[in-house]
């Protein structure tokens, strides 16, 4: 096993990597930028190395200060966490020449799954149900309309390297189309460095349902079965629960066993996740992987009593995964609300600042994960989540009312959070119904 590790991250996913490593008996190495300089969890780290300002580019994105910090602290293997260079092939690769582990896919892994045009490539040779669309990159505009008539109205164009739910376009028609594909192309290239865009059909009623996966060196795939994440505000997800409300059973578990084997197909090592969306007839067709440990993973923590970071680490030092896919079950019910210091009342608005209240709920079944403690300065430079609430209880609807008094007990000030939405939501009879899909917040909220 590893003796140490450094964690190429910051904030909640920086503590949470940190947790399992001083379970495991693993020194953590933290990493952080001047803005960071105060964050109380580096008090938790076995070394903390300063590197570099406020801007990601000069830190978390940096990755020859990265290596440097890496060399210096001599550890033996990398865990990126999620975001900043999570997904990025030329740093596992990097990592590789430089004899640390990356705790995560190899590089080849990430090519065959992280774009998202190739993705599906892979996923259409290993079976799993894709979106009709565009074989591969539309070229284009004579392309596009070919193959919007072919599918038909609506689509929705994308950008192969995007994430975090930008560059979407949604076209219901010839002449939208027309009008937007060479602006996306634009788009792509000067927000993801990558020009390459594609068409598939846009689902008006769609839930969104991703399969949680784990690999191994020795050939081995399972699926810790689902999330459900159509709870979200401008495609970015803000309430994720396990199991999915209403969803068979059975075509939970066809999906999961395909998840599974698209990522095998891949010879992918550590945690990934496989979103699909999922239409009314609980059809499934896959939008992407993503080649990472995600911010909702704890909710499948819950209810399958598997500690995903530990396990990542784990497999990224040659381990087997040391139970069997009939052995994962998924026991009661479990949500998380993702706490952002962002004001709903305002659109949103980022609220950074120090925090003067800060007292998180507790009791049975409740679960914190947040870097954040009382007089704590969020700083401005970066994603707005100071923390996330998780509940689990033995049924649904347990876990509802359970999360409700949780959201009433957190006080928070004097920056504003998605607190009181959250307990909205909570209260809301069509949530409570399961009757949700990706838009039904947005509804709420108009
Ligand atoms: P990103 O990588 O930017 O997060 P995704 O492909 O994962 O993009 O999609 C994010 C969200 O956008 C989905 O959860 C869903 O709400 C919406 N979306 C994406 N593709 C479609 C589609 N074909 N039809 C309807 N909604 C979609």
């Amino acid at each position: 096993m590893f003796k140490r590790i450094l964690i190429a991250n910051r904030g909640e996913i920086a503590l949470r990597i940190l947790r399992a490593c001083h379970e495991m008996g693993i020194e953590a190495v933290c990493v952080y930028s001047k803005a960071d300089a105060e964050a109380p969890y580096l008090r938790l780290a076995d070394r903390a190395i300063c590197i570099g300002d406020a801007p990601s580019k000069d830190s978390y994105l940096n990755i020859s200060r990265l290596i440097s910090a890496a060399e210096i602290a001599d550890v033996d293997a990398i865990h990126p966490g999620y975001g900043f260079l999570a997904e990025r092939a030329d740093f596992s690769a990097i990592c590789r020449d430089c004899k640390i582990t990356f705790i995560g896919p190899s590089p080849e892994a990430m090519g065959k799954l992280g774009d998202k045009v190739e993705c599906k490539r892979t996923a259409r040779a290993a079976k799993v149900p894709v979106f009709p669309g565009s074989e591969g990159a539309i070229e284009d505009e004579e392309e596009a309309v070919r193959v919007a008539e072919e599918i038909g109205y609506p689509v929705i164009i994308k950008a192969s390297a995007g994430g975090g739910g930008r560059g979407m376009r949604v076209c219901r028609n010839e002449a939208t189309l027309r009008s937007n594909i060479k602006a996306a192309q634009q788009e792509a290239l000067a927000a993801f460095g990558n020009g390459a865009i594609f068409i598939e059909k846009f689902l008006e009623h769609a839930r969104h349902i991703e399969i949680q996966t784990l690999g191994d060196r020795h050939g081995h795939a399972v699926h810790l079965w689902e999330r459900d994440c159509s709870v979200q505000r401008r495609h970015q997800k803000i309430i994720e629960e396990s199991p999915a409300p209403g969803v068979d059973r059975k075509k939970v578990a066809q999906v999961g066993e395909a998840a599974a084997r698209l990522i095998k197909s891949a010879d992918y090592c550590g945690a990934a996740t496989v979103e699909f969306l999922m239409d009314e007839k609980q059809n499934f067709y896959m939008l992407e992987v993503n080649t990472r440990v995600q911010v909702e993973h704890p909710v499948t923590e819950m209810v399958t009593g598997i500690d995903i970071v530990k396990m990542s680490i784990l497999v990224a030092a040659g381990e087997t995964i040391p139970f069997k896919q009939k052995d994962v079950e998924v026991r009661g019910h479990a949500i998380e609300c993702r706490i952002n210091a962002e004001d709903p009342e305002r659109g949103f608005m980022p609220s950074a600042g120090r925090i003067e209240t800060w007292q998180p709920p507790g009791g049975l079944g409740v679960r914190i994960d947040s870097h954040v403690v009382q007089g704590y300065r969020v700083p401005p430079n970066y994603d707005s989540m100071v923390g996330k609430l998780i509940c689990h209880a033995d049924t649904r609807e347990l876990c509802i009312a359970r999360m409700a008094r949780a959201l009433r007990e957190f006080a928070v000030g004097p920056i504003k959070t998605t607190i009181p939405l959250q307990l909205r939501l909570m209260e809301n009879s069509d949530f409570r119904q399961g009757g949700i899909d990706i838009h039904f917040l947005e509804r709420l909220l108009k």
